[in-house]
């Protein structure tokens, strides 16, 4: 039986759970409110874990692919103090594919492949149970009916109220991104400071971490304690302002680490949100969450792995089951399955996230070590 399945959003979860449904010759609508692939900047590199991301892109046939792409040399670490001395150097031994790391873009681009994603497509609402299935409602004022609608739309989810009145907090940290484009030759010595992969500095409360994407893309990250409202005297659209006003916030760290917020090209601001913990929700027949929809926690490298694994399996199932009621039964497993898995990560990055940016700068250096042992 094939059914009627609805994919609202198309990030890492809401493609790859389409990809695998294609891959398996299901039919599948996504439903993506930005108008274009391209429409906003895609955001900084994923590093695919070995049993998760790529356990995923390997049900969706697409792992060779993937390998050809990712940089397996991204996978390197270094940490800095605030006067730029290097306290750890971790590089990938040969070979190491564990995690490998890939553009945003690039990611995208490989899930979309054959998929005919309905851009522009925003979802307002969804209403289950109505005679002719669950009921999308459309921003266009559109509507149309399914027997499946997955809720793949991210943090501020517009499928999410259908089955939990759960709503993300604020974390207290705040992330101001900017990027640094050709950095090779435009700034050689930035470039020996970043190194292959990942460069981070943790100061009081304050971090600054620095990431190379491909084609000499470094995107940085300061990241602070701050409360959510700390931008009121500051137009976060003025770029020399928020530049002069990170800058403050970083004085006395070494020059050239701050060299990284002053050639930044342009700011975007980031409050850190989290679901909680253990969201969970009672089953609400025909409507389910996957990815940051549901599991919204702190960016520690894998949020993105979940949100495609769980693509990957729900996919399976769906495709497995021939008829209404065996698509409910694995839509409950899946679910049971995802809040288990999702519930540990949850209590893993929320507790990193408190020692990464703390008042104590050893507790961010003792998390290392103990999730990166040399
Ligand atoms: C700074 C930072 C660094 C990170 N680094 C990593 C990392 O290294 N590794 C990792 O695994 N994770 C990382 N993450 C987490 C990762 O980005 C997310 O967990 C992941 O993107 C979640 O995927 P998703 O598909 O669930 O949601 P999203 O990526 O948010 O995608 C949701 C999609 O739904 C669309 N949408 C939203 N609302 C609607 C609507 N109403 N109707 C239709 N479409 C809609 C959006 O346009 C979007 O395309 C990081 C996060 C941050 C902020």
């Amino acid at each position: 039986m094939r059914h009627r399945i609805a994919v609202v959003g198309g990030g890492p979860a809401g493609l790859t759970l389409a990809r695998v449904l294609h891959r398996h010759d299901h039919p599948v609508t996504v439903l993506e409110r930005d108008p274009a692939p391209d429409a906003r900047p895609p955001g900084g590199a994923l590093d695919m874990h070995e049993g998760m991301g790529q356990l995923a892109l390997d049900k969706a046939g697409l792992l060779t692919e993937f390998q050809a792409l990712s940089r397996p040399e991204g996978q390197a670490m270094r940490i800095l103090d605030a006067d730029g001395t290097v306290l750890r150097d971790w590089r990938p031994r040969p070979g190491d594919h564990a995690n490998p790391e890939i553009d945003r873009g690039q990611l995208r681009d490989l899930l979309l492949g054959p998929l005919d994603v309905q851009w522009g497509r925003g979802v307002t609402e969804v209403v289950p149970g109505t005679p002719d299935g669950v009921l999308v409602r459309f921003a266009d004022g559109r509507q149309e009916t399914f027997d499946l609608v997955a809720g793949a739309d991210g943090a501020w989810s517009r499928v999410r109220p259908a089955v939990s009145p759960a709503t993300p907090r604020y974390t207290g940290v705040t992330f101001v991104e900017t990027a640094l484009d050709d950095i090779d030759t435009r700034h050689p010595g930035l470039a020996r400071l970043v190194g292959d992969g990942s460069m981070a500095v943790y100061g009081v409360n304050r971090a600054l971490v620095a990431q190379r994407n491909s084609g000499g893309h470094v995107k940085v990250y300061a990241q602070f304690r701050a409360p959510l409202d700390w931008h009121t005297n500051l137009n976060l659209a003025d770029v020399e302002a928020v530049r002069s006003s990170l800058l403050a916030l970083f004085d006395g760290w070494a020059a050239p680490l701050l060299d990284l917020l002053r050639h930044g090209t342009a700011f975007a601001h980031r409050p850190l949100h989290v679901l909680p913990v253990s969201h969970t929700w009672a089953h609400v027949p025909g409507v389910t969450l996957l990815g940051d929809a549901a599991h919204l926690m702190p960016p520690l490298g894998v949020g993105a792995n979940l949100a495609m694994l769980e693509g990957a399996e729900l996919a399976e199932s769906v495709a497995a089951a021939p008829g209404p009621g065996e698509l409910d039964e694995a839509v409950r497993a899946f679910e049971k399955q995802m809040w288990a898995r999702a519930g540990k990560w949850a209590k893993i990055t929320t507790a990193g996230l408190e020692r990464l940016v703390s008042p104590d700068p050893a507790e961010a250096i003792a998390f290392f070590d103990q999730v990166q042992p040399s």
